[in-house]
């Protein structure tokens, strides 16, 4: 069977070179005469290529010098978690952006820890924007303020970021990690779950300022506390091997494409190519406002609701794949990560377009 257009939210379409990469390598890495699979984390070789890793990381988002990179397990949901365990640590308050499920989720969990507070949310109206962020927004005591950078499930995106003055600003990143130039001095913690832009699920990357580590308290559990991983390089226990070296393979690709910048340019116009066509569309309309929309994720509906199942089957059928919104909101959504070719969202556009022709004539 030939490879689909796959528009899965997560775990997503990765590039078919690092495949075939993954593929080459697979029995024999190098000259050690044995798989990554079979490597001990230990080794030199294995050392070798979790530096690499984190080295190209650093580079492709620019992360300065005081700040930690490491690599964690646990998806992004396990952030949920440390961030309030490891940062609430004078006040214990935490101001959370909520913005979708995921932000959502972040804020519950992290009530557990201390005073999680809502400062602002969009839920309201689906949460079809960002809402108005400014330093009143904040408690000005806050130990960290948390957003969602891009919001998966209904796809809008921070279009800027707020200004926290000192309080430091917690993002997740998770799809949209590495779609677009981030200036990272400006957070004091950023996490992204691998499973959108980077590789195999379960790994999720952190850079975390430095001055921000050390504060969990003594009762935490050794592997949510980030000292753990920044005292012994990722490597207190056995780590993720496997997705550490596909993320490293999938770094050396994006550089090889021009980096970050090369790629938001891609990115930007996959969106433009889908929005373009959805702003005149008659039968399919976008659902987040435009100034918020995502870059990554793109949430539409058929005008007439009645379309949408045939619509998907006959997508699917015609080799695009997985179109099906969330279950939270129905719909479609077309995840648009940097792994998904230009080729592929002008096909699906064609594709629209022949679907409405078609329906109109009936
Ligand atoms: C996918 C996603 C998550 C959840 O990631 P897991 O790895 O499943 O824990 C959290 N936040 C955002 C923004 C996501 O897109």
């Amino acid at each position: 069977m030939d490879r689909v257009y796959n528009f899965a939210a997560g775990p997503a379409v990765l590039p078919l070179e690092v495949l075939l990469r993954i593929q080459k390598d697979f029995p024999v890495y190098q000259n050690t005469g044995m798989s990554v699979l079979e490597m001990s984390h230990r080794s030199a070789m294995f050392e070798e290529i979790a530096a690499q890793a984190e080295a190209l990381f650093r580079e492709l988002l620019n992360i300065p010098d005081n700040y930690c990179v490491l690599f964690v397990q646990g998806g992004a949901t396990m952030q949920f978690s440390m961030v309030p365990l490891n940062l609430m640590r004078r006040s214990k308050k935490a101001n959370y952006v909520v913005t979708g499920e995921f932000a959502q989720k972040a804020a519950q969990e992290a009530q557990k820890f201390g005073s999680a507070t809502v400062t602002a949310s969009s839920a309201d109206r689906q949460y079809a924007y960002i809402p108005n962020l400014s330093m009143s927004s904040f408690d000005h005591d806050a130990d960290y303020v948390h957003i969602t950078l891009n919001n998966t499930i209904y796809g809008t995106r921070f279009p800027s970021l707020p200004d926290t003055g000192e309080i430091p600003l917690v993002a997740d990143m998770s799809s949209c990690i590495l779609s677009e130039v981030v200036d990272v001095s400006r957070f004091g913690l950023i996490y992204a779950g691998a499973q959108k832009n980077i590789g195999p699920s379960g790994l999720c990357l952190v850079a975390i300022r430095k001055d921000l580590v050390g504060f969990a308290p003594a009762s935490a559990p050794v592997l949510l506390d980030y000292r753990t991983y920044a005292d012994h390089a990722s490597l207190y226990n056995t780590p993720p091997t496997f997705a550490i070296y596909v993320a490293k393979l999938l770094f050396e690709w994006l550089k090889s494409k021009g980096g970050v910048e090369g790629i938001e340019t891609v990115n930007r116009e996959k969106a433009a190519i889908l929005y373009d066509f959805l702003d005149e569309s008659s039968l399919f309309q976008g659902t987040a406002d435009r100034e918020f929309r995502s870059f990554m994720n793109a949430t539409f509906v058929l005008l007439n609701e009645n379309l949408t199942a045939a619509f998907l089957s006959e997508a699917s059928a015609a080799g695009f794949v997985n179109l099906k919104g969330h279950r939270a909101v129905g719909g479609i959504r077309a995840s648009l990560y940097n792994a998904m070719p230009v080729e592929g969202i002008v096909s699906l556009v064609d594709f629209m377009k022949r679907f409405e022709a078609a329906h109109k004539s009936r």
